[in-house]
């Protein structure tokens, strides 16, 4: 059997989905090659969502592929559709639609839910004066609520939380953000970023309340009103929330696969199953640097096991994975992050208050093993060089913006 004679069918139209299809055909894969998507829309990035198009509605464009690449790739896009059922043995997976399709290998490029909050039901149904945030179809229906003189309950300050905070508040909107945990970004930012974005948000007028988990949710007088457990009453006209996500994994683990928070996959992508990969926010993946299975919910690390799960469907060795990498966007500031958040240690070029800054992680030996820029991208492909090399750079040297980051990273390649 050659790689033109094989069928290759991708499950979820997403930012993995349609890059490793892409990618297939950039290989030179010829063979019938399906591209499965429950939601209606051609696949499309899920970043401009919390940003430009509830900013700028009319002009934001987020699709992957230019409208006619599917077709000119030969892509059967197959949208509105769900993969209900796999049988990896027989190699076989069945739609929606009834129809079922046989293939010789197949991709789960399912993504991610939201992690709901049912206390939240009580107030009615998702999508009226509750929402959340991951598809096109959620952010359309945020559009009407982030409006001058609505009030916004936010509940989680993570990465989506606080982008969605900065959207509302230049809209117009009155902002309140709840969050549980002590700080802001707990799980991907340093406490030095997250007290420096409590005090940007707090700065433009958001009120937020860190630390105290909700006790309740009811409507009253036609007000939402949330209570904290340490009492405090937050009124409102809509609640948004951001908690996380779980991992689709719906079809996986009906199939028999190995899951565990997300599909396990090796290095190359493969599943437990020989001829089923995965890739994206679905997979948890194995890292030789930890020495265990780690599921990113990045675009980056949706973009770089696309092209390896596709790679490896052809035979072909991965490329090498850099640093971790991951940015947002909230109030003008572009915030980039490479290599691990955890860092015992964390050195400023610069200051925060006064971006441009760079933030360097470094590890109780002195290896640089993190770093974070604030409006100073370009300093990025640099640090994760340098990342990579776990270099040892003197303090005063890191810090000293006049230490020109390229020609440091030159002098450890
Ligand atoms: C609002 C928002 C803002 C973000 N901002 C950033 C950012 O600034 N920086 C960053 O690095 N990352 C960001 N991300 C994260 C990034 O978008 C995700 O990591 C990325 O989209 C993951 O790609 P994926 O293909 O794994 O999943 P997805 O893009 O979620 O695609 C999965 C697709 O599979 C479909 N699907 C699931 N099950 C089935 C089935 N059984 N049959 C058919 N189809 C199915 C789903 O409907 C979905 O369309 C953001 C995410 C969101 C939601």
């Amino acid at each position: 059997m050659t790689a033109s004679t094989i069928v290759i069918v991708i499950v979820g139209a997403g930012q993995a989905g349609a890059l490793a299809a892409a990618e297939l055909r950039r290989q030179g894969y010829a063979g019938r090659l399906v591209l499965i998507g429950e939601e209606a829309h051609a696949p499309y990035e899920r970043p401009p969502l919390s940003k430009d198009v509830l900013l700028q509605p009319q002009t934001a464009r987020c699709a992957i592929h230019a409208e006619g690449f599917y077709a000119e790739h030969a892509i059967e896009l197959k949208l509105g559709v769900a993969a209900t059922a796999l049988d990896a043995q027989a190699r076989t997976v069945m739609l929606s639609s009834g129809e079922t399709i046989a293939f010789d290998k197949l991709l789960l490029a399912t993504g991610a839910r939201v992690r709901r909050l049912p206390m939240l039901d009580a107030l009615g149904g998702l999508g009226e004066s509750v929402h959340t945030l991951r598809t096109l179809d959620d952010a359309q229906r945020l559009l009407p609520v982030l409006q001058p003189g609505k009030r916004v309950l936010l509940v989680g300050a993570g990465v989506i939380g606080l982008e969605l905070a900065s959207s509302a508040v230049d809209l117009g909107a009155q902002v309140t953000v709840i969050e549980q945990a002590p700080r802001a970004m707990m799980r991907c930012a340093p406490p030095v970023l997250s007290a420096h974005l409590c005090v940007v948000h707090r700065a433009r007028g958001v009120a937020l309340h860190l630390g105290s988990p909700l006790a309740a949710a009811a409507r009253e007088r036609g007000e939402i009103v949330l209570t904290l457990e340490d009492g405090t009453r937050l009124t409102g006209n809509a609640v948004i929330y951001g908690i996380g996500v779980e991992p689709e994994t719906t079809l996986a683990q009906a199939a028999g696969l190995h899951v565990e928070n997300g599909i396990v996959i090796d290095a190359q992508c493969r599943t437990s199953h020989a001829h089923v990969y995965a890739a994206g926010d679905a997979a948890t993946q194995w890292d030789e640097a930890s020495g265990r299975h780690q599921r990113r919910e990045t675009w980056e690390n949706a973009n770089q096991q696309a092209q390896t799960a596709a790679r490896a469907i052809l035979g072909l060795a991965p490329e090498a994975r850099e640093a971790d990498w991951f940015w947002t966007d909230q109030c003008g500031l572009n915030i980039q992050f490479a290599g691990d958040m955890a860092a015992p240690e964390w050195l400023a070029r610069g200051t925060l208050d006064t971006p441009p800054c760079v933030l360097f992680g470094l590890d109780g030996e002195g290896a640089l093993v993190g770093a974070i820029t604030v409006n100073q991208g370009r300093d990025m492909r640099s640090a994760k060089a340098l990342i990579g090399k776990r270099a040892r750079i003197a303090r005063e040297t890191l810090a000293d913006p006049a230490q020109n980051l390229r020609n440091l990273a030159r002098e450890f390649a």
